[in-house]
C-alpha cells in the first residue's frame, strides 16, 4: 500500500542460547569471510521489498551486534532489542520495536543461507492467506520413539515438511497470534495455526539450513563458498 507506513518489516531473531554449539558464539564465527549473522542481515539489506529490520539479540551481545551492523553498513537496521526466554518472546519484543507495517518477515539469525529471492518469494506466497512458510519435503523417514529409544510409530512421510524461515505474515495476524497464544511454539506459523488461521507452505531451499551444531557450520561454509560471488535479487518482481 502506498503511504508513509513501510510495507515489509523484518525481525531477525538471534537471541538463542546456542547450547548445541558448545562454547563457541556462533553468531560471530567467521563464515566465508564474514560473521555468520552478517549473512542473513546482508540478504535482508539487499532485498528491495524490505523496508526496515529489527535485530533481536541476547543482552550480552547487543553491543557487538551494533558494531557488526555499523561495520557492514546495514542501514536498514532501524532497531535493536534484547530477546526473551523463548523464541516467541524474542519475536514479540522484536515486533514491538519494529512498530507498524503491513507485512512482517520473521527470520532466524542462525540461517545464513537465506537469499533476497527467497524473502521475495515468501512475501509473494503470503499474499493469498496472509501467512507463508518456505518448506522442504523430508528426505528421511520420521519415527516417534519413547524414552528407551523404542519406536512407537512411523509417520507418513508424504505429508511431512521441514519448515524454514523467513516466514511472512500480515502484521495484524502475527500481532494477534502473539497476543492470544501463550503455549510454547517453535515457529510463528504454529501460533497462527493454533488460532485456526491458514498458513501457506511453498517450496523453500534445501540449502537454507539452520546452523545449530559445529557440523552445520562446516556445511554452511561449504554452501556459501559454492555460491556465485553475489546473489542478486534481479529478476524478481517487487510486489508493491
Ligand atoms: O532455538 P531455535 O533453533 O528454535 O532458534 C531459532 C532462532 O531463534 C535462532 O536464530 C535463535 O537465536 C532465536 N532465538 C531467540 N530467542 C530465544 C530462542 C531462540 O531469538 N529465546
Amino acid at each position: 500500500m502506498p503511504g508513509s507506513t513501510p510495507s515489509l518489516g523484518a525481525v531477525i531473531v538471534a537471541a538463542g542460547s546456542g547450547e548445541r554449539m558448545g562454547a563457541i558464539d556462533k553468531l560471530f564465527v567467521s563464515l566465508a569471510g564474514r560473521p555468520l549473522l552478517a549473512h542473513a542481515l546482508a540478504a535482508f539489506q539487499q532485498c528491495p521489498d524490505v523496508d526496515r529490520i529489527v535485530l533481536v539479540m541476547a543482552e550480552a551481545n547487543l553491543e557487538r551486534g551494533r558494531e557488526l551492523v555499523a561495520a557492514h553498513g546495514f542501514d536498514k537496521v532501524a532497531g535493536f532489542c534484547a530477546g526473551g526466554p523463548r523464541r516467541q518472546d524474542s519475536v514479540r519484543l522484536g515486533m514491538e520495536a519494529l512498530g507498524e507495517c503491513e507485512w512482517v518477515a520473521v527470520h532466524d539469525g542462525a540461517r545464513p543461507l537465506v537469499t533476497p529471492g527467497l524473502i521475495m518469494r515468501t512475501l509473494e506466497a503470503a499474499q493469498e492467506t496472509g501467512a507463508a512458510v518456505p518448506a522442504v519435503p523430508l528426505a528421511d523417514t520420521i519415527k516417534e520413539a519413547g524414552p528407551e529409544g523404542l519406536v512407537e510409530r512411523t509417520l507418513d512421510r508424504s505429508r511431512l515438511w521441514a519448515a524454514q524461515t523467513p516466514q511472512v505474515f500480515r502484521h495484524d495476524l502475527l500481532l494477534r497470534a502473539h497476543r492470544e497464544v501463550t503455549a510454547d511454539a517453535t515457529d510463528d506459523a504454529a501460533m497462527l495455526e493454533a488460532l485456526g488461521l491458514p498458513v501457506k507452505l511453498f517450496p523453500g531451499e534445501r540449502t537454507n539450513i539452520k546452523v545449530t551444531t559445529q557440523d552445520d557450520l562446516r556445511l554452511a561454509e561449504a554452501l556459501l563458498e559454492a555460491r556465485p560471488p553475489t546473489s542478486s535479487p534481479a529478476g524478481h518482481r517487487r510486489l508493491h
